[in-house]
């Protein structure tokens, strides 16, 4: 993490003459809501309860719009794509067949590849599914290898059973203190997710960067991916803190 030099009178002018949330000092002072928490109390400056924070609080996203020309932007780049729960109602399921056959050449690929291609896969650095695609589309003709979203999610299941991932999540929980960064409520196990910023699909290579992840809520988490209506879990979701 980066050293922020933060000044103890404007801390305490924006935290306690004016009252902000660390969440908004925070944004005004350019670091994360961590190093706020952490300058609050080696300056012992008494952090306030979550409960107190959020009397008359307003909620992060009320008054905020998204610009036009931001929407404007993030429809075109969704254009034309399918979205990745499209016609599956509730949890995706495959049927008995495709996970016999998706267990099957998952094992394959294991026995057949060494411990470092094994790694490479999981840090998303090769993706063996481009070549299972490119068959399927050659088999199925009419069916662009775009809309082939079969071969993606036993990949990312075994991304996020691995140690790497688990040590990713743990780490930004760590650094955002189990705190939502929206509405900064103390997540509990059950109620806490480690969000990618850039999207774990379009991004690979910040799959495991501390700096993409953000701790939030189930419920804000929620708020964040679903707009319009839809599901949104492509490129940059707009959260800057
Ligand atoms: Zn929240
Ligand atoms: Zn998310």
């Amino acid at each position: 993490m980066k050293i922020v030099n933060i000044d103890k009178d404007k801390l305490k002018e924006l935290y306690i003459d004016k009252k902000l949330s660390s969440i908004k000092c925070a944004y005004i002072l350019n670091c994360c809501i961590a190093t706020v928490i952490k300058r609050l109390r080696i300056y012992n400056i008494p952090v306030r309860s979550i409960s107190e924070a959020n009397k008359g609080n307003v909620g992060y996203w009320t008054g905020k719009h998204l610009s036009k020309e931001h929407i404007k932007n993030s429809s075109e780049g969704l254009k034309g794509r399918v979205v990745w729960n499209k016609g599956f109602k509730g949890c995706q399921t495959h049927s008995e067949e495709t996970k016999r056959k998706m267990s099957k050449s998952l094992n394959t690929w294991y026995k057949n590849n060494s411990e470092e291609m094994k790694r490479e896969r999981i840090r998303g650095i090769i993706n063996p599914s481009i070549e299972t695609r490119k068959k399927l589309s050659e088999a199925k003709t009419g069916e662009r290898s775009s809309q082939w979203k079969g071969g993606i999610s036993p990949l990312n299941y075994e991304i996020r059973q691995s140690n790497e991932y688990n040590e990713w999540r743990n780490n930004v929980y760590q650094r955002d203190y189990w705190h939502c960064q929206i509405c900064g409520k103390h997540c509990g196990n059950k109620d806490i997710i480690a969000h990618h910023i850039k999207s774990f699909s379009e991004y690979p290579n910040l799959r495991f960067k501390i700096s993409n992840g953000i701790t939030l809520c189930r419920n804000c988490h929620a708020k964040i991916h679903h707009h319009n209506g839809s599901f949104v879990s492509k490129g940059e979701l707009a959260i800057c803190l």
